[in-house]
């Protein structure tokens, strides 16, 4: 890892909107992190854990049916091999271990879809550490699988009845708790979002999904990729996958979002590809909001990408015209799931369905390489509800 300083701006994006009190956690945070990315000993116990835990690096599989049928050569990262079912893990990992070297015995996590909250509840336990995690009351009920895990891993969910009772209302009680319990609780955020020093630190968590993924194109393929494709919730999996590339020019980057019920609808979650600039949960970014800046409601199928924000440094990517956003429907999600069911025998989730529907309708270069976020047994009830 490097020795560069933690970014706080990524242009006029990101920074630390958050209480007086969370000001000296966040500086604390960053020295935390600054020290133990140059520590080898910190390097060396993650990527152990990484490798016999989590089952890195995970592979890089060309898809051949799904070749076959767009008619090029498609590679799918698959973090849906991953411990506990994507990428989720690598942060999670990452978090805790850090927190237990800040002297942390009592994590707080916020979760939509409850993969989150399952990755930080399962280094919970790993690492003996009190765990807490915030969870809307509709996604309670929607993702009961989930919390039973948490449950059984030794987490207690506590069920959040703001707002639309989802991520969002989640995120802002986990902030909460934060904030009351600052001395001896660390917060593993979800996502490359929140104040500085997060999306810094979750990115550098997550990069090794893409320097993975293009070493192994350069080694299976011998070149690279003519396009890079994630799909976008916070932004998580995607600016760790797209980190590895952005320096290649010749490669194209295409992030895709969830359009929901279509952007015309205004039933989406899709900020980067429609949004203003404003802020939400400590940070600034491209967010969903009403003429009067108040944040409105994400909607999408699928609980991963139902969330109104993004992280600053893929805004700032948009506006230097690096990386393109684009929009999927739910119902094109689902078209791409099953077909993804059938064609590869592989379930993703609903959220990675939504990178492969844009790349099923967008035909480009040769090579493609897609993110594969995660595996899709959470999402069989939503599905087969269709
Ligand atoms: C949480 C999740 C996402 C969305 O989060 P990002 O931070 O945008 O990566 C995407 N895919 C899966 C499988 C997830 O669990």
């Amino acid at each position: 890892m490097s020795s560069s300083p933690v970014e706080h701006r990524f242009g006029p994006y990101g920074g630390r909107y958050v209480p007086e009190t969370l000001v000296p956690a966040l500086d604390e945070l960053e020295a935390a992190w600054v020290q133990a990315r140059s520590d080898p000993g910190y390097e060396r116990e993650l990527s152990g854990l990484l490798r016999d835990y989590a089952g890195r690096p995970t592979p890089l599989y060309l898809a051949p049916r799904i070749s076959e049928e767009v008619g090029r050569t498609v590679y799918f990262k698959r973090e849906d091999l991953m411990h506990t079912g994507s990428h989720k893990l690598n942060n999670a990992l990452g978090q805790c271990l850090l927190a237990r070297r800040m002297g942390k015995k009592r994590i707080i996590a916020e979760t939509g879809a409850g993969q989150h909250g399952v990755a930080t509840a399962t280094c919970c336990a790993l690492f003996d550490l009190e765990c807490v995690v915030y969870m809307g009351t509709e996604d309670v009920r929607r993702q009961k699988p989930n919390v039973e895990r948490m449950e059984l891993l030794g987490a207690k969910v506590v069920g959040v009845e703001a707002g639309a009772r989802t991520l969002k209302e989640a995120v802002s009680e986990a902030i909460r708790d934060w904030v009351t319990n600052v001395g001896d609780s660390h917060y593993v955020i979800g996502s490359a979002v929140g104040p500085a020093p997060y999306p810094a630190i979750v990115r550098d968590l997550q990069r090794v999904l893409g320097d993975e993924a293009r070493a192994q194109v350069i080694d299976h393929a011998g070149r690279l990729p003519d396009r890079v494709i994630a799909c976008v919730g916070g932004g998580s999996n995607a600016i760790g996958t797209f980190c590895a590339f952005v320096a290649d020019t010749e490669v194209e980057i295409i992030g895709v979002e969830a359009a929901g019920d279509g952007i015309d609808s205004g039933r989406h979650g899709a900020p980067l590809a429609t949004g203003a600039r404003g802020i939400l949960h400590g940070s600034m970014s491209a967010v969903l909001q009403d003429e009067d800046g108040q944040i409105l409601e994400a909607h999408s199928i699928s609980a991963g990408l139902d969330y109104p924000g993004s992280g600053p440094q893929l805004a700032h990517l948009r506006d230097e015209g690096r990386v393109r956003f684009e929009a999927v429907t739910d119902e094109e999600a689902v078209v791409a799931f099953k077909k993804v069911c059938r064609l590869e025998g592989i379930v993703p989730a609903l959220e990675s369905s939504h990178a492969v529907a844009w790349l099923l309708a967008n035909p480009g270069g040769e090579l493609d390489v897609l993110t594969l976020s995660g595996r899709g047994d959470k999402d069989l009830a939503e599905v087969l509800s269709r």
